[in-house]
């Protein structure tokens, strides 16, 4: 076969993507094209016309007339030669035409000499086949100038119907795609109306959540903030039960429990069985997860409980629904369960509701925790004030009654006895004080331990010196087990002591007179225990774990002469606790008698004790005399008592009371000691030690501040005004004595 493929402009991709475009290949026949062909072999005169459309690998007829099948292959087809000539074929004996002589329809049935083929093209230049007329016999003249014509209009005839069709497809199709555009605006519109109605229904639930978080947050008690939790649930779900139950650390023997029912459930209200943590409700609480059951799931839940004994006065359940509250820190504070929806089952968006209802009744519950934890802290510094107000009036009514006496009595042996009363008497007024402030500073993290080797020996010594006055008084009889002497710590003697004392002091206390204390050192592997065990009054089981807290005294029928201000024990555990240790108190009840026992690490080495302890006694008599020393304190009488034992010791004092004259007199007396309060009228003692240090002429002073504050950071400010010491009030006459001795022996005389 030949072709001249030159001739063309298209590929044959294209064309049969064109041909592909009228969609009407394998259509059936239809009378517009049936009735051309007919037309065409009536006036040609011919027995075969057809329209053939050369598709892929075949010819079609979309219709013919004279050959009786509808499609045919490509190798016989004249057609497909035709289409590659511009303006058609004419072949008018196809015997004499090489293209052709061997062609199976010319060599065999039905014997075809004659073939017209006008091109059946499309507006863009694709030939799609032909309108052809065959003949089985040859027409040497080929086809009339008429014929030509008729044939050329009608083979536009044909083009013109394919291309009607396309247009309607096309249009069909646009059709088509306008509908499906348009139901999917339909179901485009019903979701927006239908997230429209869901948003309103969202908004209306976050308002009721909303009011019920106002509710909540107006009341103050867990107990009434679990009632209305439980109405606002049940309100808000739309359920005819509520419960909730609000645990300390899932303790379900404290929990507080509130239950809402409604009509439906009323002869229930009643039903007051309490939780005990065993049910599947535990398992919320231990998960802190929400659970969403139906009833069947409930009842197959391998943790469900039937409820036993109390089944019949349980109101009967329908689907159960359960939130945790969930406190700070993600701590468990207790749940809440629902039963039995109004309507359905439980869906997620009950879940997400209840679960913000439980988030709001925590932060509820969690301020109302607060709230009465701050209230009973008040409740305890009211009562802390009035004792410590009592407690500061007893030793100051002894002392003043005391003055008063020595301002009349001659007798020196009665004197000296009223002194020591006096005496005693202040020494307890500055340990309270002085225990007042070690609270404080222990609370802070600011006491700084003087850590050595200390042994077990020598705290119990150092505790028993001071306590021993108090157990011969109260006549008790006190007995220390043999204490191993290879046993140390790593710790602070005095601290230590001062801890162990305080107990010590208290079994004296809280033991009726003449009781029997015992205190014994026990090792127990890598600590030691120090065992203080009397046969006093006993603590009682609820009280046992609170006596260590700030304040707290128990009982308020103990004769305040015995008892102290509720801090002793606080600072006991708190100084053994900042050593590594613990305090444990222990009683079988009242009347039966306390043991307490301090736990501390032992220092794992056993080298024999070294340096003995200096149990700092105060010295009194100084071998330093005649300085020139200033007394600076508005307190007239704070002066006068300091500057009459220098001049008993054998210096000279100048006694100043505000800041302005202190300057004035440190330039006429040059002094090589100033004693200051740093709280002075018209200059502070920083501004007055600031000056005097600015001033040459009095290099090499001693400054030291005499004041009532004591903390790190009022240490830092006197040091940063230049002082070189600072006491705090009521100065200890030891350690002034001690400083003058250390300051004029191992300097320089100025
Ligand atoms: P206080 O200054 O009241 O003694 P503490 O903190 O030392 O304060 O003790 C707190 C409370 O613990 C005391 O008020 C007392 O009720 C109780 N307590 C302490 N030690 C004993 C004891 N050995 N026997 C009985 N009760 C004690």
């Amino acid at each position: 076969m030949h072709c001249n493929k030159l001739d063309r402009d298209w590929s044959e991709s294209d064309r049969l993507a064109a041909l592909d475009r009228y969609g009407i290949l394998d259509t059936p026949p239809e009378p517009a094209f049936d009735e051309i062909v007919q037309l065409v072999s009536e006036l040609l005169a011919a027995p075969i016309v057809a329209v053939n459309l050369i598709a892929e690998g075949r010819q079609w007829f979309k219709t013919e007339i004279g050959l009786g099948v509808r499609e045919m292959p490509l190798d016989a087809s004249i057609c497909a030669v035709a289409i590659l000539q511009p303006g058609g074929l004419v072949v008018p004996d196809t015997t004499q035409d090489s293209r052709f002589n061997c062609n199976p329809l010319v060599t065999g049935a039905p014997g075809l000499r004659f073939y017209a083929g006008e091109l059946l093209e499309t507006a863009d230049g694709y030939p799609l086949g032909t309108l052809c007329v065959l003949d089985t016999k040859p027409r040497p003249e080929g086809l009339t100038t008429q014929q030509h014509l008729v044939l050329k209009t009608l083979a536009h005839q044909v083009m013109a119907q394919l291309e009607l069709r396309r247009a309607v497809g096309e249009q069909e199709k646009t059709i088509a795609q306008y509908r499906r555009i348009e139901a999917e605006l339909h179901a485009e519109r019903d979701r927006s109306h239908q997230l429209l109605e869901n948003e309103k229904q969202h908004a209306k639930v976050l308002g009721n959540v909303a009011t019920a978080a106002r509710t909540i947050n107006a009341v103050l008690s867990r107990k009434s903030i679990a009632q209305v939790v439980v109405e606002e649930s049940r309100q808000l779900l739309g359920v005819h039960q509520a419960v909730i139950s609000l645990t300390d650390d899932q303790d379900w023997s404290q929990a507080i429990t509130a239950v809402s029912l409604s009509e439906k459930y009323a002869k229930y209200r009643s039903y007051s069985e309490e939780p005990d943590g065993s049910g599947i409700y535990a398992e919320v609480c231990r998960t802190n997860q929400p659970m969403r059951l139906t009833q069947q799931d409930l009842e197959h839940h391998p943790a469900w409980k039937g409820f036993g004994r109390h089944a019949p006065s349980h109101p009967p359940m329908r689907g159960w629904l359960a939130v945790p509250l969930v406190g700070h820190g993600g701590k468990n504070l207790g749940l809440i369960q629902t039963s039995d929806k109004y309507e359905g089952e439980f869906d997620e968006q009950d879940e997400a509701i209840l679960t913000q209802l439980a988030a709001i009744a925590a932060v509820g519950i969690e301020n109302a925790r607060l709230y009465d934890s701050l209230r009973e802290q008040d409740r305890r510094k009211d009562e802390f004030l009035a004792t410590l107000a009592h407690e500061l009036r007893n030793p100051l009514a002894p002392i003043r009654t005391g003055l008063e006496v020595l301002s009349f009595v001659d007798d020196a042996g009665r004197a000296t006895q009223i002194r020591a009363m006096m005496e005693r008497q202040l020494t307890h007024l500055v340990r309270l004080v002085d225990d007042l402030m070690d609270v404080a500073r222990v609370s802070q993290g600011k006491v700084e331990l003087k850590r050595e080797r200390v042994s077990l020996r020598s705290i119990v010594e150092a505790a028993l010196e001071s306590s021993r006055p108090l157990i011969e008084a109260a006549q008790h009889r006190l007995s220390v087990l043999p204490i191993d002497a290879s046993l140390f710590v790593h710790g602070d003697l005095t601290r230590l002591a001062q801890s162990l004392g305080n107990i010590v002091n208290n079994a004296v206390k809280y033991s009726p007179r003449g009781s029997a204390i015992e205190l014994s050192v026990l090792r127990e592997q890598k600590d030691v225990l120090i065992r203080v065990k009397d046969t006093g009054i006993g603590i009682t089981r609820e009280m046992l774990p609170k006596i260590f807290d700030l304040f707290t005294q128990v009982g308020h029928s103990i004769d305040r002469a015995q008892g102290g201000l509720g801090i002793g024990l606080s600072l006991v555990a708190k100084l053994v606790e900042i050593h590594g240790g613990r305090v444990i108190a222990e009683s079988e009840g009242l009347g039966k008698g306390s043991t307490f026992i301090i736990r501390l690490p032992l220092l794992q080495d056993t080298r024999s004790p070294t340096a003995s302890l200096d149990n700092g006694r105060r010295k009194f008599e100084s071998t330093v005399k005649g300085k020139r020393i200033m007394v600076i304190d508005d307190n007239v009488d704070a002066a006068q008592a300091l500057s009459i034992l220098l001049e008993h010791a054998g210096h000279h004092v100048t006694t100043v009371h505000d800041g302005l004259d202190a300057l004035q007199a440190a330039k006429d007396i040059m002094p090589e000691l100033i004693f200051m309060d740093i709280g002075l009228p018209r200059m502070s003692g920083y501004d007055v030690a600031a000056a005097l240090r600015k001033n040459p002429a009095l290099n090499g002073i001693l400054l030291i501040a005499t004041t009532g504050w004591g903390s790190e950071e009022d240490r830092r400010l006197s040091k940063e005004a230049g002082f070189n010491h600072h006491l705090i009030k009521p100065v200890d006459i030891g350690s002034v004595f001690k400083l003058l001795e250390q300051f004029f022996t191992h300097s320089p005389a100025p």
